[in-house]
């Protein structure tokens, strides 16, 4: 077992970012407290479909006994993705076999994979408060002025403030809240909203039993084999699983969007309103296949939402001024869908700042949480920035090329991004990272 740090730490939000950074510094001796505003896990597992971990979020879920193997028993059973024009006909096989020395691949359903890593952060004894919301966060440096003007030296520390002024300090903070992050504010100095990305992706979930004698349908759940594919279009493309055996089914599809981001993930959306996107503005001969409108038609009432992309610029930095609050997941870097990243990304940064922390030690937060951002800047943003490289792919695919040259509209998996494990990274260039950063300083 590991020995403790003494190092207090404080989380805010029980996404996938944030239960991550509790089971890593856990396995690190740091002692956390989280909060999360919804009141039940029922709340926090109830929305969401498919969410994808390619093999460099998945390494971490092997260090977690028993949670890969739960993971794999609701996961996805292919090793491919079969791509279609929007019209019907097959272009490609897609295959991710050679990947398989890179590591594990994880696809199911958020809620359901949510639940087992919050059942393996409530077993290893992390402390969740549910139903708490963090309204603000403070950082102190330790010479604040008493009362009478004059200054007193205490601890330097951060903190959260919670509803009716409660406040609760530690020696670090992460802000792991999602996109709509409060945290940003008291990092970044100013207030900065979400942009709409121009685009929203209709997502839906629901059982099998709603295709099988879909004659249009049925060989998506022909031997209870699972199936993957996508096809793609002008501006939309739409990608649908079976799964759990073919015994569920999931579907999702990105389309251009009037721009209006207030909606959150729980907008319902209406099966009619979706057909309309796949309908080439009313000419037969634009019309999307009768697979993907069959599927779309097949959804029940209240399984469909309607879910807007937010976009943010890349932050200048990750980190507090006095460094020792930080973002990390979505709160640090929100993904599009199509970077196929965002929440692999939000395991690594757990992993990574759990690490920094043990190296730094309780005497030396700051540099701990300055190293993290170094160590995280630019390979996240790296792989946020393939996000639009593959939807323009897909959405603009030149199609007389693309016959000819069917790889065209892979995906691109490359393996500087998936054959990668965050942990043994932070160790092998923690100490050069932090020479670096106080030789930039010392410097100034
Ligand atoms: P999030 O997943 O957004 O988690 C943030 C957490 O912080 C939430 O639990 C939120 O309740 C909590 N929180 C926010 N503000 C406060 C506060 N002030 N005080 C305390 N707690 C707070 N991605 C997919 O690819 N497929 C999906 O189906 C999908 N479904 C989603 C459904 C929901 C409800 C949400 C919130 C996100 C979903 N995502 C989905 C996005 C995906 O989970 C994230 O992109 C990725 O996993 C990174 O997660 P995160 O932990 O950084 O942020």
């Amino acid at each position: 077992m590991t020995p403790p740090t003494n190092i207090r730490v404080i989380i805010v939000g029980a996404g996938f970012a944030g239960l991550a950074a509790a089971i890593e510094c856990t396995r690190k001796g740091h002692s956390v407290t989280l909060f999360e505003k919804s009141p039940s896990l029922d709340e926090i597992t109830r929305v969401g479909d498919i969410i994808s971990f390619d093999p460099n979020g998945a390494r971490a879920f092997e260090r977690w006994p028993g949670v890969i193997e739960q993971m794999e028993a609701i996961a996805r059973q292919t090793s491919w993705l079969d791509l279609y024009h929007y019209q019907g006909r097959f272009v490609t096989r897609q295959s991710f076999a050679g990947e398989k020395a890179w590591g594990r691949r994880i696809n199911g359903h958020r809620g359901q994979l949510h639940r087992i890593i919050y059942d393996h952060a409530v077993a290893r004894g992390v402390d969740i408060r549910l139903g708490v919301r963090v309204e603000d966060y403070f950082e102190t440096d330790g010479h604040e002025a008493d009362s009478d003007n004059t200054s007193s030296n205490s601890v330097p520390e951060a903190g959260v403030v919670l509803a009716h002024g409660q406040r609760v300090s530690a020696d670090v903070v992460i802000a792991a809240e999602g996109v709509r992050s409060r945290g940003r504010k008291i990092v970044l100095g100013f207030d900065e909203n979400p942009k709409s990305s121009g685009y929203a992706v209709y997502r839906a979930w629901f059982p099998a039993d709603r295709i099988r004698d879909n004659p249009m349908l049925s060989h998506l759940v022909a031997d209870s084999v699972d199936t993957h594919q996508g096809f793609i279009g002008p501006d939309i493309h739409f990608l649908a699983s079976t799964i759990r055996s073919a015994t569920e089914v999931n579907w999702v599809f990105t389309h251009i969007d009037d721009g209006n981001i207030e909606e959150s993930w729980q907008c319902p959306g209406k099966p009619a309103e979706a057909l309309r996107y796949l309908d080439g503005d009313g000419d037969e001969n634009n019309r999307w296949c009768p697979v993907v409108r069959e599927l779309v038609k097949a959804t029940p009432e209240g399984r469909l939402i309607d879910h807007k992309l937010v976009y943010r610029d890349p932050l200048p930095t990750f980190v507090s001024p006095g460094a020792r609050i930080c973002l990390i997941g979505d709160a640090a870097h929100p993904f599009l869908p199509t970077s196929i990243q965002g929440a692999s990304q939000s395991i690594e940064d757990g992993v990574v700042l759990a690490a920094c922390l043990e190296r730094s030690g309780k005497g030396n937060i700051p540099r701990a949480l300055r190293a993290y951002e170094k160590l995280r800047y630019e390979r996240v943003h790296r792989a946020q920035a393939m996000g639009p490289v593959t939807r323009e792919r897909w959405h603009k695919a030149d199609w007389e090329e693309v016959w000819k040259k069917p790889e065209m509209i892979h995906l691109v998996r490359e393996e500087w991004l998936l054959n990668f494990d965050a942990e043994k990274d932070v160790y092998e260039r923690y100490e050069g990272v932090v020479v670096e950063l106080e030789s930039k300083s010392d410097g100034e």
